[in-house]
Order: structure tokens, then C-alpha cells, then sequence
């Protein structure tokens, strides 16, 4: 039997209402915040994340999805979101837009080649977004803004908020030094990929998952200490308008991020609700003033975040908190004979085309099992056809909640619907 691909999953109609609750509330918030939705391709050239993702990032070495077309491009199914975005930018000369920044967002299906576990899939959807343009405290702290209100828009609590600043690039390029002081006398204590990024990238140490114990990770040195005198004071100003707005962080000195293409402000919001399993993290973002120049853009600077909606579908879930179902169907249509069946059939084209939803048995059920039906199916409204009905062009339309019934034509059913 062909099975789904190990790590994806089929999103059934029993779950797919959640999926749609979340993200028309997603798109809701960004229309709050001015942002725009941006449809990029599924995959693009295989350069283009190598290139803006960076070599020494997990996703770059070992979760691609990569092949070559019939016309031997390289290509990779869309591992992340800001690079596409930022390709789309300049690509679309958007420097040029009267409006900066240029506010975007997308929700839209991710691919990685992961070991499959908890919150962890090989397609997963992200909701991302991306300001690009302008630097500024002040849009930092409304990208912040707008990740705890979708959040808590849902209603979660259990949320901590972690920050931090991984300075301009001269400030990162004075601490990366000082970190391949610290970590390269015993660089061999530490895994294969470390001992590779002590060369490539040395803040991705601070990163690892499988080093994170390591005495040398806990005593390395403060980035703060490195943050020049404008890193610093960017960083105090992202701190002091979040503190205005009640907005609650912690701050990790050894918040790096994966990506290469950090710099400034850099977030992760973690669940820290009992049950919610190994995998914490929700969201994780930051500012990324090199990218657009890394893939050959413009001098811009951009900031985003990205969510995956299969991990705030846990969170909510070690919530405890219910999405509310979708509201069944305005009117079941019931009938009593094969005649009914097919005038049932006309009414319901009339009833459907005049936008009232309706249903009815295709399975020449007894009454009583298409009562039933008509509940599983939430049915606000029912009538009965029969013969007497079809000789009367009339029919008692049922209130399913109060019981209460009305003697109406066809005709006056179908306003009545319509008008509710
Ligand atoms: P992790 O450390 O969990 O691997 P990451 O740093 O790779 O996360 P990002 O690339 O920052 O994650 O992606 C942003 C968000 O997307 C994550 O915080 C997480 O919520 C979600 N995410 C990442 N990878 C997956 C996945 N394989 N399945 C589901 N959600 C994911
Ligand atoms: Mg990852």
C-alpha cells in the first residue's frame, strides 16, 4: 500500500478546519499591521538559498531538497521564506516602492529533509513575515508586537519571549574572533559540525544542539560585550519601547539563530507549557542586514519572523484550548420517496445557487437516519418531503434548535433562507 512520505502528513477534514480558523486569523493581523501577502514559488534555483541561507546552516548541508530539472538546473524545494522573499524584492525592484518598508507576509508549505519527530515535519507550513527597507527600532519592536498578538490572539499564555542583539557586522566580526580564541584550544571536545563551524561561522557553537551543555558554551564570551556603540544603543531602544509597550522578553546572550544572515534584533518565542514535548521553540526571527547584498540586491535591511502552524496547532493543543468548528450547514433536505429525492435535488440547486448551504440523503436512507444525518451534519433547518409536500409545493421548515416549525412554499423557504 503507497503510503503518505515519511515526515508529511494528510491534513483531514476533521483538522482542516483548524488550518483555516489560523490562518484567516493570521491574515487578519497582518492586514492590522499593513502587511501585504507575497505568493512566491515552490522551489527556486538552488543558488539562491546556498548563497543567502549560508554554507554552514543545517538547512544548507543537510536538509535540501534538491534536484536537477529536465533542463539540468539545480533547483530545491523551498527550505524557508526570507530568502525567496528577498530574491522577489530585488528581482521586482521594490527599493523603488513609494511605501518603505516594504511589508510582506506569506503562509505557505516549507520542505526540509529532517528526522521526523514531535512539531518536526519534512513539509510544514510557515507563516512568515518580512519588513524591508528601513532600519529602525521602532519596526523591530512592531514586528515583536505583531508575533505575541497573533499568539495571544489565541488565546496562549504559556509564552516566553527570548531576545537578543547580535550587533552590526563589525561588532560580530569582533566577537566571532574572540570566540575562536575561546573555543579553539578544545575545538576537539566538541561535535564534527562545530569543529567544522569554529572556521565557518564560530556564533553557531553558541547554536548546538548536541554541545549545548558544554562548560566552554556556558563560560563563552557576552556578545554584548562585543556590540559596538551603535549595536548597543539600537539594541537599548528595542529594549526600552518593548518594556513601554508591556511587552515581557528574556534576554539570551546565546541567542544566535541558525541563519548567517542575522544582525541587530534577534528573537526566538518558546512555549513553556507542562506537556508541550521536547521541541519549545514557536517562532524565531530577526534582523538581516546583509542578505539583500549576499544574493546581489541592493544596500537594504529587512527584519521577519517565521511560525509553522504545526507547532501552534501544539501549543494550543498543551493549552488546552479549542479552535471553534465550522458552523454546519444552514438547511438538510429530507425526503420520503424517489420523486422527493429528485425534487430535492432541484432545491437544493436553487437553495445553493442563491448561497444558502444544503444538503440531503444520496443514500435512500429511512427517515430516521437522515434525522440523524442532518445533526451530524449541524443542519440549522429541516423539511421533509413527501408526497403531500410535492402535491403542495409546500413544506414544514424546522428550526433544529427550538423545534419550531413553519408552513412555507418552496419559494418563501428559499427567501427565508437567504435572507438569514
Ligand atoms: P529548529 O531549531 O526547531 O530546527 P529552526 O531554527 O530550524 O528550528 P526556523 O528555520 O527558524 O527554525 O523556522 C521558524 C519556525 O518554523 C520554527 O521556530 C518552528 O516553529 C518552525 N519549524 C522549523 N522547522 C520545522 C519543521 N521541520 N516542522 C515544523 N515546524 C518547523
Ligand atoms: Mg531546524
Amino acid at each position: 500500500m503507497i503510503q503518505v512520505p515519511r515526515g508529511t502528513q494528510d491534513i483531514l477534514p476533521k483538522e482542516s478546519y483548524k488550518w483555516q480558523f489560523i490562518e484567516k486569523k493570521l491574515h487578519e493581523i497582518a492586514k492590522n499591521y499593513n502587511y501585504d501577502e507575497i505568493r512566491t514559488p515552490m522551489f527556486e534555483s538552488t543558488d539562491l538559498f546556498v548563497r543567502a541561507v549560508g554554507g554552514s546552516t543545517d538547512i544548507v548541508n543537510k536538509e535540501m531538497y534538491t534536484f536537477q530539472d529536465k533542463g539540468d538546473r539545480s533547483l530545491t524545494l523551498r527550505p524557508e521564506g526570507t530568502a525567496p522573499v528577498a530574491r522577489s524584492y530585488i528581482e521586482n525592484k521594490m527599493q523603488h516602492n513609494v511605501e518603505q518598508p516594504v511589508k510582506l507576509f506569506y503562509v505557505a508549505p516549507m520542505f526540509r529533509y529532517e528526522r521526523k519527530q514531535k512539531g518536526r515535519y519534512r513539509q510544514f507550513v510557515q507563516f512568515g513575515v518580512e519588513a524591508i527597507g528601513v532600519e529602525d527600532p521602532l519596526i523591530d519592536v512592531e514586528i515583536l508586537s505583531m508575533l505575541m498578538h497573533i499568539y495571544q490572539s489565541f488565546g496562549l499564555k504559556n509564552l516566553k519571549l527570548v531576545i537578543n542583539s547580535i550587533g552590526d557586522i563589525d561588532s560580530r566580526t569582533q566577537y566571532n574572533k574572540a570566540l575562536v580564541e575561546h573555543f579553539s584550544p578544545r575545538i576537539d571536545e566538541f561535535c564534527h559540525d562545530c569543529q567544522t563551524r569554529i572556521d565557518s561561522n564560530p556564533m553557531r557553537i553558541l547554536d548546538c544542539k548536541k554541545d549545548h551543555d558544554h562548560e566552554l558554551v556556558k563560560s563563552a564570551p557576552r556578545i554584548y560585550d562585543y556590540l559596538n556603540d551603535e549595536s548597543k544603543a539600537y539594541f537599548e531602544t528595542v529594549k526600552a519601547k518593548l518594556d513601554e509597550l508591556d511587552i515581557k522578553y528574556e534576554v539570551d546572550y546565546n541567542l544566535v539563530r541558525g541563519l548567517d544572515y542575522y544582525t541587530h534584533t534577534a528573537f526566538e518565542l518558546m512555549s513553556d507549557a507542562e506537556g508541550f514535548g521536547a521541541i519549545t521553540t514557536l517562532c524565531g526571527g530577526g534582523r538581516y542586514n546583509g542578505l539583500l547584498e549576499m544574493i546581489d540586491g541592493p544596500a537594504k535591511t529587512g527584519i521577519g519572523f517565521a511560525l509553522s502552524i504545526e507547532r501552534l496547532l501544539l501549543a494550543l493543543e498543551a493549552e488546552g484550548i479549542d479552535i471553534p468548528e465550522n458552523k454546519g450547514i444552514d438547511i438538510y433536505v429530507c425526503t420520503m420517496t424517489d420523486q422527493a429525492r429528485d425534487t430535492a435535488g432541484t432545491l437544493l440547486h436553487k437553495l445553493r445557487s442563491r448561497g444558502v448551504s444544503a444538503d440531503m440523503d444520496y443514500e435512500n436512507r429511512k427517515l430516521k437516519a437522515q434525522m440523524k444525518d442532518a445533526d451530524r451534519k449541524k443542519a440549522r433547518y429541516t423539511i421533509v418531503l413527501g408526497e403531500d409536500e410535492l402535491q403542495s409545493s409546500q413544506a414544514e421548515l424546522k428550526e433544529m434548535a427550538t423545534g419550531e416549525t413553519k408552513k412555507l412554499s418552496f419559494e418563501e423557504i428559499i427567501n427565508t433562507l437567504e435572507e438569514l
